[in-house]
C-alpha cells in the first residue's frame, strides 16, 4: 500500500491518523514555518531526494550529524559488512574498543568513556555522574541551552521547546526542576551571582560551547574560561555538552582548549546511526558500574552498527582538512553579509561558528537567547519558503543551526547564495 504513495501530502495524512502530529519529533513537522513535511527517500553526498523526487540541497544533514554528507561511500560500506554478520549481539565488541581510541586521540581531556544510544541519554549519566562525584544536587543550565529532553533540563531549552515557544515542558514536576539553575548565556555577572549564592551546592554547569539549539550563539570571549575558573573555584565539575560541536571544527572538539570533567558526544560520533557517548576523567567516570555505584546500563549501547558508522567517519575525518570546511562557511556568510549591505534594510543576520551557522532576521546582533526569542519569525517563514521551493533544505526553524559537509562544494553554495538575493530582489 505504501508503495502507490507518492506525495508527501498523502503520507502526511495517513501520518496524521497514526504518529502524534504526524511526526516523531516535533521540528519535523514544518510547523513553525506554517508549511507540511516533505518526506525524503534518499541522500547522497549534499543532495537528499524527496518522494516526489525532487533534490534539495541538504544544510540539515541530520542535525549535524552527516558532516562527510550522505551515503559516504567508505562510511556505508563498512556498515555493511557488520551488518551481514548479525547487528548485536549484547556484549563486548572489537569496534568498540577501536571507537574508544579513536575518541581518547581527539580529545586529551578524556581518559575513560561509555557509549550510549542518544545525546539525551549521555547527558543524563554525565549529570548523574556530576551529583555522585560532588555529593551536591544543583546544576546550571544556560537559557536557550538544549541537552536533549531530559526532565530536570527541560527548562528554558532551545531547538524544539524555541521554535514552539515553550518554556518549559508539561509533565515535569516542579520538584525535579527546582534544583536546576538558569543563567543566560554570556552573562559573565549572571554566572558570578549563582555561584555567590549557591556555589557550594552546585554538583555542575553543563552547556553547549557553541550553542546550536536557539540558532548558534558564539561564545563571548573569556566566556568559556571564566566557566573554567568558576567551577574549579568552587569545587563544581564542568561539562560540555559537544553532542553538536565534536568534530565539527577539528578532529576534537572545544573540551581540548577549557579541560572540563565530563564531556558528551553524540551526532557526528554516530557516523548518522543513533548514538551518545560520555567521556572524561577517569575519577569521575569511574564511579560508573561495574566499576562504581552510579548506574547505567543499555541493551543497545555501542551496538556494532552505530559503532561500524562512527569509527569509519572518524577515521576519515582524521584525514580530511577541517580548513575547507571553514573556507566554505566564509564564503556563505561573505554572501549572506553582502546581500545584508546591498539592500540595506534588511535585518538578515548570520551566526556563524566555523561550519555551524544560522539565519535570524534581527535588528541587534544575536549573543543570547533574549535576543534570538526577539527574531522576527514570519520573515524567516517567508525566506524558508522560497529557498525550499528553489530546492534549499534549511532547518524548519530559525532555532535551529544548519551544517556543511564535506562534500557541499562552491557551486551549492554560490547557488543558495544566488537564491537569497533573488528573495531579496522580489521582496
Ligand atoms: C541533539 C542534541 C542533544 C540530544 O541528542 P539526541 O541524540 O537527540 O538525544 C543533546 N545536546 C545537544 C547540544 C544536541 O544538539
Amino acid at each position: 500500500m505504501i508503495k502507490d504513495l507518492v506525495s508527501s501530502m498523502e503520507l502526511f495524512d495517513i501520518a496524521k491518523n497514526n504518529l502524534v502530529g504526524g511526526v516523531n519529533s516535533p521540528v519535523r513537522s514544518f510547523k513553525s514555518v506554517g508549511l507540511d513535511p516533505i518526506y525524503f527517500v534518499s541522500g547522497n553526498g549534499a543532495v537528499i531526494t524527496s518522494v516526489e523526487g525532487r533534490n534539495f540541497i541538504d544544510y540539515v544533514l541530520g542535525w549535524g550529524a552527516f558532516i562527510l554528507g550522505h551515503a559516504d561511500e567508505q562510511v556505508v560500506n563498512f556498515v555493511k559488512q557488520y551488518a551481514d554478520r548479525g547487528f548485536h549481539f549484547g556484549a563486548c565488541h572489537p569496534l568498540e574498543v577501536e571507537f574508544s581510541l579513536l575518541i581518547k586521540e581527539a580529545f586529551k581531556s578524556i581518559d575513560k568513556i561509555r557509549v550510549v544510544n542518544s545525546g539525551t541519554e549521555a547527558v543524563m549519566v554525565a549529570i548523574r555522574l556530576a551529583r555522585a562525584f560532588t555529593g551536591r544536587k544543583k546544576i546550571v543550565k544556560f537559557l536557550g541551552n538544549y541537552h536533549g529532553h531530559v526532565d530536570y533540563l527541560l527548562v528554558k531549552a532551545g531547538s524544539g521547546l524555541a521554535t514552539f515557544g515553550l518554556p518549559s515542558s508539561k509533565g515535569i514536576p516542579e520538584e525535579v526542576i527546582n534544583q536546576t539553575l538558569l543563567v543566560e548565556y554570556n552573562d559573565f555577572e549572571g554566572i558570578e551571582r549563582v555561584f555567590d549564592r549557591f556555589g557550594k551546592e552546585i554538583a555542575a554547569v553543563i552547556i553547549e560551547p557553541v550553542a546550536g539549539n536557539i540558532g548558534v550563539l558564539v561564545p563571548q570571549n573569556g566566556f568559556l574560561k571564566k566557566l573554567r575558573e568558576i567551577t574549579s573555584n568552587y569545587g563544581s565539575l564542568l561539562i560540555f555538552d559537544e553532542v553538536i560541536t565534536g568534530f565539527r571544527f577539528e578532529f576534537g572538539g572545544l573540551s581540548n582548549y577549557y579541560d572540563p570533567e565530563l564531556v558528551v558526544l553524540g551526532k557526528i560520533v554516530g557516523g548518522g546511526l543513533p548514538i551518545g557517548v560520555v567521556a572524561g576523567k577517569k575519577e569521575v567516570m569511574d564511579l560508573l558500574a561495574p566499576l562504581g555505584e552510579v548506574y547505567q546500563g543499555g541493551t543497545f549501547s555501542a551496538n556494532p552498527l552505530s559503532l561500524a558508522a562512527g569509527v569509519a567517519t572518524l577515521k576519515k575525518l582524521k584525514s580530511l582538512n577541517y580548513g575547507y570546511l571553514e573556507e566554505m562557511a566564509q564564503l556563505f556568510q561573505e554572501g549572506i553579509v553582502s546581500i545584508k549591505n546591498r539592500f540595506n534594510n534588511v535585518n538578515l543576520r548570520i551566526n556563524r561558528y566555523g561550519s555551524m551557522m544560522s539565519l535570524f532576521f534581527n535588528s541587534e546582533d544575536v549573543i543570547n537567547s533574549q535576543v534570538a526569542y526577539k527574531s522576527n519569525r514570519d520573515l524567516f517563514s517567508m525566506l524558508y519558503k522560497f529557498l525550499l521551493e528553489k530546492g534549499i533544505y534549511l532547518p524548519p526553524s530559525p532555532f535551529e543551526a544548519f551544517f556543511l559537509s564535506f562534500k557541499h562544494s562552491i557551486n551549492e553554495i554560490n547557488y543558495t547564495i544566488d537564491r537569497v538575493e533573488e528573495f531579496f530582489m522580489n521582496m
